[in-house]
């Protein structure tokens, strides 16, 4: 596969003649210098071996017969270039990442390390720093990683170097299903140190657990689920790139304040008198501040109305003076019956609006009937009776529970 990819790094034909590239090199490595543009170093890398591979005779031989490709082939076969790393840069997913052919010599990365860290609102709210004790993997510092001495290394018999351990299992008659397996004698790796020469800080096993304080900064704002990354701080493995840990938050439910979003809501109960005549009520915030939320006398507070305090819900994540809005619903208690003797209830009437008059009509087809107390639980536990026939598997009660349908008129 030939290509011209390094001629269009030093913007060059691929017929330029050695001075012409030296002039384009020239030109591009003054501006590219990592000295003076700090930030190109990729870049400069790419235009000095395209140029080392085009001033080479020899090399722009093979590079304008098979491309790349053939280059790379040319360093494993003499392993003379000296430009493996620069080549794995081409081929490890960077500037031709996508040309096909090539080995793709990206290092492999290591498993992330997850752990919850589980929090309150009010850390969620006020910020807060954990410390967290985490159990480890890293490289043996006596070896380096080695598991022994340089060259102790044997190929794992068990395997024979594969790693892998193949098996069959009889599926049915004269059916083998073959069952591939990671080989137990050397973990995978193809290969084991020998008793004697394993190292004796980590017996082989190229790795040493290590424990490790992680500060979590739990910032102002921050959201149940919401993770923090600690790159490269997973479990470290010789060849492979270690893992972050990532922390995961996980909030405890709160007894009082429920979030969502940036908002906080809040249930209160007040009397049925508060509903009426105002009230005063201190709510304790989650930052140990207390809220006086006071109604005026006159401003009526139905059941299951909300309102709003401005400005008094959760701190916005990255912008904790900013923060969302804190809802109240309101629940309202009413008295219980015959909580006075008739005469101040008719006292009460007189201050309240006035009711709607029914006459009621007269005739055969009238009826007065009785009015009940109702318990939608109770009469379910009761059994038998006619509203079993409504009843349904849920185990949802509730007012508006089995059986009755208010038809609104
Ligand atoms: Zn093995
Ligand atoms: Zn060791």
């Amino acid at each position: 596969m030939a290509d011209n990819a390094l001629y269009e790094i030093l913007g060059v034909p691929t017929k330029a003649t050695d001075a012409e590239l030296k002039k384009a090199y020239r030109k591009l490595a003054k501006e590219f210098h990592p000295d003076k543009n700090p930030e190109a170093g990729e870049k400069f890398k790419e235009i000095s071996f395209a140029y080392e591979v085009l001033s080479d005779p020899k090399k722009r031989e093979v590079y304008d017969r098979h491309g790349l490709k053939g280059l790379q082939e040319g360093v494993h076969e003499h392993g003379g270039f000296g430009a493996d790393d620069i080549l794995s840069h081409f081929f490890g997913g960077g500037l031709f990442g996508g040309m096909g052919g090539g080995r793709r010599k990206t290092r492999q990365r290591g498993e992330d390390t997850v752990h919850p860290l589980k929090v309150t609102l009010e850390d969620l709210y006020n910020g807060k720093t954990s410390k967290l004790q985490l159990s480890k993997n890293v490289i043996c510092a006596l070896c380096s990683g080695q598991g022994g001495k340089p060259g102790a290394n044997v190929t794992c018999a068990t395997c024979q170097g594969r790693g892998i351990k193949i098996s069959l299992r009889p599926l049915g008659p004269g059916m083998m299903q073959q069952i591939q397996s990671v080989c137990s004698t050397c973990n995978g790796e193809g290969e084991m140190i020998n008793e004697r020469d394993r190292c004796k800080a980590c017996k082989g096993k190229k790795v040493q657990n290590e424990t490790k304080i992680l500060e979590v900064h739990v910032d102002k704002g921050m959201k149940d689920g919401q993770k923090i990354l600690f790159r490269g701080e997973g479990d470290q493995q010789p060849g492979v790139e270690a893992g972050d840990v990532v922390i995961i938050l996980q909030q405890k439910p709160h007894e009082k304040f429920k979030r969502q979003g940036d908002d906080l809501c809040v249930m209160h109960t007040i009397t049925l008198t508060e509903a009426l005549c105002g009230f005063c009520y201190v709510l304790k915030h989650l930052d140990g501040r207390d809220l006086v939320i006071r109604q005026a006398p006159g401003n009526v507070v139905e059941p299951g109305s909300t309102k709003m305090v401005p400005g008094e819900g959760m701190p916005r994540y990255r912008s904790p003076f900013e923060k969302g809005e804190l809802f109240i619903k309101f629940d309202v208690e009413f008295p219980s019956s015959h909580f006075a003797d008739e005469s101040t209830i008719m006292a009460i009437e007189k201050l309240l609006p006035g009711r709607p008059s029914v006459i009621p009509p007269s005739g055969e087809h009238v009826e007065e009937v009785d009015l009940h107390d109702y318990d939608a639980n109770e009469r379910r536990d009761g059994g038998g009776g006619p509203s079993n026939a409504y009843d349904s598997d849920d185990e949802e009660g509730g007012p508006s529970g089995p059986g009755v349908q208010c038809a609104h008129q």
